[in-house]
């Protein structure tokens, strides 16, 4: 396992859109400036505008025009095709985003009613991960929003998972310091252009003003369709599948996926993660796949 490159400090990473933004893996090391953060305002009355600043202000700008862009030209709903200002209708929002399930607090599998505590599965063999924050289970019609933000480029529906999962990140007793996207495989990265996973982690990243960074793991080996294999294959079929590129040693780290299933490849990065050092590890997962 390699590790060399420390994540970068507060201090040195300030910007919000970079070269990384598609998730494409590149050579070179991560620059500092590949981060994304929330700037703060530090600017004092009438002195120069910082890089940090007009970065800040350039941001406030691009958000404000596609607000504007939206609002003038609405486009259709993701779930029901009518029009819409945002991603999801009004009505299609308030119908299907409104789940109140109790939910394991570990690994986000539903809970029987008044039972506050954490799943069997977690109970008979803990995973490494500490949290879980989902939105919702992965069944219809929601899972249609994955596979547009997955196989047509609907970009936007990962900025818009992004959105609910940092409301719900406020329930946490601690936010993460930084977060990592499920790595795709070099190869399927090339054919699809982008990774989902990554599209969700660097808008939320955004909101929540921690680290995020799209080379801190990469996908050394494809590992092809661990739908098709059982719990204990897939654990198998993960091992030397990835390779931690910076140093987590007493971070609390985030994992950003779109879909969760059996949670072994979570399992599977937060093992790695914990075994390198890291203090915590929150999962945050658009759709939840129930167990039968
Ligand atoms: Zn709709
Ligand atoms: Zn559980």
């Amino acid at each position: 396992m390699k590790q060399s490159t420390p994540l970068p400090t507060p201090a040195r990473d300030s910007t919000s859109v970079n070269d990384h933004s598609s998730g494409r893996q590149q050579d070179h090391a991560w620059p500092a400036a590949a981060a994304v953060r929330i700037a703060h305002p530090s600017r004092a009355p009438g002195a120069p505008r910082t890089g940090r600043g007009r970065r800040r202000w350039i941001a406030l700008l691009r958000s404000l025009c596609r607000g504007a862009w939206r609002y003038a030209l609405p486009t259709q709903c993701a779930l029901c095709g009518n029009l819409s200002h945002d991603v999801l209708c009004n009505a299609c929002d308030e119908t299907y985003w409104n789940e109140t399930r109790l939910r394991c607090p570990r690994c986000a599998l539903p809970l029987p009613r008044n039972v506050a505590t954490q799943c069997s599965f977690c109970v008979q063999a803990r995973p490494a991960f500490d949290a879980t924050v989902t939105l919702a289970d992965y069944a219809p019609p929601l899972d249609q929003l994955v596979a547009n933000l997955k196989f047509r480029s609907r970009i936007e529906l990962g900025r818009d998972f992004a959105r609910r999962l940092a409301l719900a990140a406020q329930d946490l007793p601690e936010l993460p310091d930084a977060l990592i996207a499920v790595p795709l495989s070099a190869p399927r990265l090339s054919a699809r252009g982008y990774n989902q996973a990554w599209e969700i982690a660097r808008a939320l990243a955004r909101r929540l003003g921690v680290r995020a960074d799209p080379r801190a793991v990469v996908r050394v080996r494809d590992t092809g369709q661990q739908a098709l294999l059982g719990a204990t294959a897939r654990h198998a079929n993960l091992a030397g599948a990835f390779a931690l590129r910076k140093t987590v040693r007493g971070q609390h780290v985030g994992i950003v996926d779109d879909v969760m299933t059996s949670g072994a490849t979570l399992d599977t990065l937060a093992r790695m993660l914990k075994d390198a050092g890291a203090r915590r590890i929150t999962n945050f997962v658009a759709l939840r796949t129930p167990r039968a």
